[in-house]
């Protein structure tokens, strides 16, 4: 299917939404117009003896190493560097590893590749020491600890921060609820001196997990809750996968974050809806540390925005590891998962990808769903205008010529044949494939008793052998099941495609086929939804009720011959039957052909 308005999606208007006015509106005041740059993240002296910024934003795509991405995060990942990209701005990568207990390097690895994958490293570009030499600005939240540190001693000895040793149910208590004020720990109005002694010995390791932490003393009656005396750092001995065992307190993710921020000189620090009620907490404690000295004017700005759900799509890292581990799925890049991994092996592409994140839209509206075929929709839209074509036959049957003898004068001789790569680029040249006696065929093509407006092959019935003749059906032989095992026709003399006379004999029907001489085996997977509902968990539904069992059907097809020297990851439009990618991992494990599915022709889903 060809589309030709539809055919170049990147040339359209960027849509404009609230984000791009805000950059927008900076931009046109100069709020960050000032900024210097130390060339790396750092505290408020280290940038005011660099040079002007030469980015006019920044801003960052922050994942927590502690799972693989989802299509959720190739949302983020869009809009966080396109923005950069529009706004001669520059986009970092973070690793927010502050949380040591469940972060791998296994993670930062596949994040680190899967951003590369979706077309973004020419975004890192930016080395004035060497230009041309792209320079990832990736960075790991793990490396201000000391920062972090500092901050925290600072904040004590202000006045703003208190250790507080009740238990964790007396802090719960104590924080009161939506219609309930706090009330204040006994430990809040505790001097900055002994409060600092005891941080200091929070850190010297001379208490035990969980014996206390240090908390913001802001505003105990505050109506935001956030606001509340927010837990700064606690005790944790647990070894970072950076860090060792350097340290046994941890930051908050609350603190670490508007701190990683503000250390990377962010001007514009994007996250999902969750975190609005946490700005407030975000400025605080940004303001507090300019205040100090520590941290220069102006500070990062937080903007959230609804993250992306997707029908009969799941992210929820927690449930997709339930998947991987309870063996539903194959693995994390299993072609069914929603993870970039899988999708990747799905046969998706980044511009797909890209293209579906755009048009879901950046808005303030928490609760909205995506329809799943929009994927597909954009997977059609950038592949349809370059994917060579080639003829599969998914459920082979039989077709014999019983008269090829009489015309070509042996039942040996194979007639030369060919399509093109591509109907729109003649360039690409011509694929080429023998007809011969015999070819595979549909099964679905054949019917015995044809049904009301059934074309295809049926006794006495005339159809085209797609870029080969018209043949006429004779009927089948079938087998103890009743099924037809070979079906059997007579072609029609003078109507080879693409030869003059070829339209003398009308027909209704055009079916694709493969040589059996020539036909090349493969395995085809037909992925299809993993869930049957649009909301998996809507309500608290066990996702894994709604499992579709029918999300992997796999056969043995025959395909022709130019497929047969597919690489990994080649993706192909097979006629008649959709899109299709070459298996990166069965392909580079050996010759064995397999074909993923990617999506259909047109949308099916729910018909
Ligand atoms: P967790 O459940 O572990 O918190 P997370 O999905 O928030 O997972 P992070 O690694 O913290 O994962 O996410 C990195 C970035 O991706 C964050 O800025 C987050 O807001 C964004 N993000 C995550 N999921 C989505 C989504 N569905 N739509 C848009 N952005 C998302
Ligand atoms: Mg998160």
């Amino acid at each position: 299917m060809s589309n030709p308005k539809t055919a170049a999606p990147a040339e359209a208007a960027k849509p404009s939404h609230f984000i791009r006015q805000a950059i927008e509106h900076d931009l046109e005041k100069g709020s960050y117009a000032s900024r210097r740059w130390g060339g790396g993240p750092g505290d408020g002296p280290h940038h005011q003896a660099g040079a002007p910024d030469p980015a006019k934003i920044r801003t960052r795509f922050p994942p927590e190493p502690n799972g693989y991405l989802h299509i959720g995060h190739a949302k983020s990942i869009w809009l966080n560097f396109s923005l950069a990209q529009d706004y001669g701005g520059v986009c970092h990568l973070r690793f927010d590893d502050t949380n040591p207990e469940k972060e791998e390097q296994e993670y930062v690895d596949s994040i680190r590749e899967m951003v590369h994958w979706l077309g973004w490293s020419h975004a890192f570009a930016d080395n004035p020491a060497q230009p041309g030499v792209p320079q990832p600005h990736e960075y790991f939240a793990s490396d201000d600890f000391d920062f972090m540190y500092r901050a925290a001693e600072y904040l004590i000895e202000a006045g703003h921060a208190y250790v507080d040793e009740q238990t964790p149910e007396q802090m719960r208590a104590g924080r009161g609820d939506f219609g309930t004020p706090g009330t204040d720990s006994p430990f809040r109005a505790r001097p900055p001196a002994e409060n600092l002694a005891r941080f200091r010995e929070m850190r010297a390791g001379q208490h035990p997990d969980g014996a206390m932490v240090l908390r913001a003393r802001i505003d105990m009656a505050s109506p935001n809750i956030n606001l509340r005396d927010p837990t700064l750092y606690r005790i944790r001995r647990a070894t970072h996968h950076r860090t060792g065992d350097t340290w046994c307190i941890y930051p908050m993710y609350t603190y670490a974050h508007p701190i990683e921020d503000a250390l990377e000189q962010i001007t514009h620090s994007i996250c999902t809806l969750e975190f609005e009620d946490q700005r407030p907490f975000y400025d605080w404690l940004l303001e507090r540390l300019t205040e100090g000295g520590l941290l220069v004017a102006p500070p990062p700005r937080q903007y959230e925005f609804a993250r992306l759900n997707v029908g009969h799509v799941i992210t929820s890292k927690r449930k997709l590891r339930q998947l991987v581990e309870e063996r539903h799925v194959s693995g994390w890049d299993d072609p069914r998962m929603p993870t970039l991994a899988g999708l990747r092996r799905r046969g998706y592409t980044p511009e797909a990808l890209r293209l579906f994140a755009e048009r879901s839209g950046v808005t303030k509206t928490s609760n909205a769903w995506t329809d799943y075929a929009a994927l597909d929709a954009a997977l059609r839209e950038t592949l349809d205008p370059h994917a060579p074509r080639a003829m599969a036959v998914l459920e082979p049957v039989k077709l014999v010529i019983e008269n090829w003898a009489e015309v070509f004068g042996s039942d040996a001789h194979l007639e030369p044949c060919h399509a093109p790569v591509h109907p729109h680029h003649p360039e690409l040249g011509q694929r080429p494939f023998m007809l011969g006696k015999e070819v595979w065929i549909e099964r679905s093509d054949y019917e015995e008793t044809p049904p009301k407006g059934f074309f295809r092959l049926f006794p006495g019935n005339k159809v085209r052998l797609k870029y080969g003749y018209v043949i006429e059906c004779l009927g089948a032989t079938k087998d103890e099941a009743g099924r037809a095992s070979v079906v059997r026709a007579n072609l029609i003399k003078d109507t080879k495609s693409g030869t003059p006379g070829a339209d003398s004999v009308k027909v209704k029907g055009v079916i694709t086929w493969v040589g059996v001489a020539d036909g090349v085996s493969a395995t085809v997977n037909l992925y299809d939804r993993l869930f049957t509902e649009e909301q998996p968990d809507a309500g608290g539904r066990d996702f894994l009720s709604v499992l579709n069992p029918h999300s992997l059907q796999t056969v043995q097809a025959v395909v022709e011959p130019s497929l047969a020297t597919a690489q990994p990851e080649d993706r192909f439009q097979f006629e008649r039957h959709g899109f299709f990618v070459a298996d990166r991992r069965e392909h580079q494990a050996g010759a064995k052909l397999v074909f993923n599915r990617i999506a259909g022709l047109k949308d099916s889903w729910g018909k």
